[in-house]
Formats: structure tokens, sequence, C-alpha cells
């Protein structure tokens, strides 16, 4: 079982210092994994696509967010990336979990995580789930239609509950409220309905939108769970914790974000009430390097244009780890790390920077015209059946929503490296 909320130790190399020291053991990594591979006489699979995650980048997150956000406790959204070593690392620094389904709770409970630190955030619920969440005493969990309020009544009516309403997600990346969320018309109702069949809703949820883009959104949200709050204050209820969702992204604009959320929280909520929060991409994104082979090559020689250029097969694509070109909006960027004899990782240069090189697209291991990953990307060298290419910030919505489609495998190793000593440490690495 994991140790007790570990202290965390606030004075972690500077960031730019964690993130060059990182992509050193990524690089060493990857170049050892590859090497090690006999591509003329090796099995069935040795040469598959694999990841290599820095746990230290998870851990720098952690921290980062809690020197921005130190009054909002996260819960990470498991649904995002379940990597057991992240999720045992998550769990050592104290973390929540936000958990989608059975399966989510059940890993996150097998770890020994209390579970008072798991928040069931699905509004829609399959009924067995909803007992098993009872039976694991998993009480906090959302709602944000009458249904569920009766679902919830019949198998659970112990539950804390978060009246999840909706949000305007325009600016994210991937829209939510299209699906899930109550409109502030029809919040007083469900209250009213919640009261009448004396079930205990403790808070409000939402979620602007994974890879939201625009602080204004958090900002609208947090008036409206105020909103909210004072609506079910009138009914009697005493609302005492916050749930701010996820949608936080790992880039430079998490600062400014985190600062006009903060801002807002402590305008219209009292310290007495607790703030949490599901955040998922900003843990994971930056964390994961995969890398592929090219398992095939096609020359395409333009006769008008007296042009040639080459079709790169890989052995990876969007229905594999690269789903998040479909699912997620990414586009994953292709970086050379093996050339013939000369292994290369060189992190500055990208298959996009280089517009006066070979050009390539990069597809795919499946029959599907669909299964994409570059349709034009240049290389100043040639690159031949057998070399392979990596690409960074693969941690988020990629592996977990991996198909089988064509008989290939959707699970696939994870070299771990750890550039902060801290996060080492906690793990026994
Ligand atoms: N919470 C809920 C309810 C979600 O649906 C999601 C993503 O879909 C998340 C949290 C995680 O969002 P993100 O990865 O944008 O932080």
């Amino acid at each position: 079982a994991p140790s007790a909320l570990a202290p965390v130790v606030d004075n972690y190399v500077s960031y730019d210092h964690g993130a060059s020291k990182s992509k050193q053991l990524i690089g060493e990594a990857l170049k050892a994994r590859v090497e090690a591979i006999d591509h003329d006489a090796c099995s069935v699979g040795e040469e598959d696509p694999f990841f290599v995650a820095d746990l230290g980048e998870v851990y720098r997150q952690h921290l980062r967010w809690k020197k921005n956000l130190g009054r909002v406790k996260p819960h990470y959204a498991v649904k995002c990336n379940p990597d057991p070593q992240v999720l045992r690392l998550l769990a050592e620094l104290g973390v929540g979990f936000d958990c989608a389904s059975k399966t989510e709770i059940e890993t996150v409970l097998k770890m020994g995580v209390d579970p008072s630190r798991i928040i069931y955030a699905q509004p829609c619920k399959t009924k067995s789930y909803v007992r098993y969440a009872a039976q694991s005493h998993v009480k906090q969990m959302t709602f944000d239609n009458a249904d569920e309020l009766y679902k919830t009544k019949q198998l659970f009516p112990e539950a804390e509950l978060y009246l999840r309403i909706l949000t305007d997600d325009s600016a994210s990346l991937c829209r939510l409220s299209q699906k899930f969320g109550a409109s502030l018309d029809t919040t007083a109702e469900l209250l009213e309905l919640a009261k009448k069949l004396e079930l205990n809703v403790v808070g409000v949820a939402f979620h602007v939108g994974s890879g939201a883009s625009d602080p204004k959104a958090f900002v609208k949200a947090v008036q409206d769970a105020r909103f909210v709050f004072d609506q079910a204050a009138a009914l009697g209820f005493e609302m005492h914790t916050l749930d701010v969702g996820g949608g936080f992204t790992g880039d430079e604009t998490f600062e400014p974000m985190a600062a006009v959320l903060s801002a807002s929280l402590d305008a219209y909520f009292p310290p007495s009430i607790r703030i949490i929060a599901e955040p998922g991409r900003y843990y994971v994104s930056t964390a994961f390097t995969i890398a592929c082979h090219v398992i095939a090559r096609r020359i395409v020689n333009d006769a008008t244009l007296g042009t040639t250029s080459y079709m790169l097969y890989l052995n990876d694509g969007v229905y594999g780890n690269f789903s998040s070109i479909i699912f997620d909006h990414q586009h994953p960027v292709p970086r050379l790390l093996k050339c013939g004899n000369e292994v290369m990782y060189d992190v500055r240069r990208s298959g996009y920077d280089t517009p006066s090189g070979i050009e390539y697209s990069l597809w795919g291991p499946t029959c599907d015209g669909i299964d994409v990953i570059a349709q034009s990307c240049n290389f100043p060298q040639v690159i031949d059946v057998g070399d392979w290419l990596y690409f960074e910030d693969m941690g988020a919505y990629t592996k977990c929503s991996a198909t089988r489609f064509n008989g290939f495998t959707d699970s696939h190793d994870v070299v771990y490296v750890c550039s902060e000593p801290g996060a080492a440490a906690l793990l026994g690495m």
C-alpha cells in the first residue's frame, strides 16, 4: 500500500533544468532500446512501438500545480492515461483520482487509495457500477439530470452528490458540454428534486472542456457555480466543495490560466469551501514519448513536377497510439531517431521545420486510408525501411484509446526514466 501522504519537497530543480535533464534521459532510453534490437533476426513484436515515460515530468507538473493552484486539490483523471507507474506516483504524492467507470475505481482502490480520495465523475452512470461504488464506499459522484437522482436514490442514497453544470467550452480542444452539464435554468428543479428524495448534494462540478484555451471560461463557470451554491443554500443544502474539473494544458498557458482561476475562486468562494479539480492531460501529456519503426516505404515520382517524395508506413497509427489525432485533435510532430547506422536525438529539429528537405507522408500499419499520421513533413535525410521516428508529448489520450484493429496489439512497452530524484525516491527507482 502507498505510504501516507508523502511530504513534497518544493525546491525542485528549476523547471527548465528539469526539462533538459528529462530530454537527456529520454534520448538515452530511446537510443538504448532501439540499439538493442536485432532488426534482421528479432522475434515478432520486438520492433513494436514503445514509449519512454519520464516520471520526473509528472512530479514537476505536480509541484507546478501546487505552486500556482495551491487552494485546489487535484484529482487526476485516470481516463487520460491509466499508466500504473503514473498512478502510483500520484497516489504517493497524495493526489486524488477522478474515475469514470468501475474498472478505473477498482484500479485505484487496488493501489490502497482511500475511497474518500476518489470522485466518480460521470454524470450518467451504469447501474451496476453505482452498486459497486456503494459497496466500495466511493461516495463522491456527479449528476446532471433527474433520472440520475432517481437512480442514486434507489442504489446509493448516501452518496455525496455534485451537480455538474454546463459551461461555455467553445474555446476548448474537446467539447464536453454538448453531452454533459445542467443548464442554469434547470438547476433549481434538480436541487428541489434532490431535496424531495432526501439526497445529499454537497457541491457543484463543472468542466470547461478538455484542452481549454480561454481563461474567461473558468471565470464564468466559477460565477455560475456561485449562483448554484446560493440556490442550494436557499433550499437548505450545505454545499462544501466546488469541483473545477479538468481542461488545464501543461504548456506555458497554465500559469496565466491558474492565476485567473485562483483570483475568481477567491472572489466568489470563502476559504471554508473546499476546491478540487480533475486534471488529466496537464499531468501526463509531456511525460510520454513514443518511438515507431518504419516498416515499409513507397517512392512516389511525380513526372509532371519532376519531384520524388516518400510514403513511410509506421508500425503505429490512428487505430493505435495515434488515436489522439482522431479523438483528441492532436498533431503529433515527427522527429528522427535513427537513420541508417546513425542514431540521432535532436529535439530541435522536427519533420516540419526543414521545408527544403525531402518530403514524406507518414501512414499507420492498418488497411484503412484514414490511418495517416502526417500528410506532409520534411527531413533533410533519406529515411529508409528499418529506421525509427519518435514523437514527443504523447502521454494524454493516446494508448488509453488504442484499438486492436487489423490484429495489432493495443499494449506497448513503457520504458520508465526519472529526471527528478524526489519522484525516484517515492517510487523506489
Ligand atoms: N473530468 C471529466 C469529467 C472529463 O470528462 C475529463 C476529460 O474528458 C477530465 C476530467 C480530464 O480533462 P483534461 O484531460 O482536459 O484535464
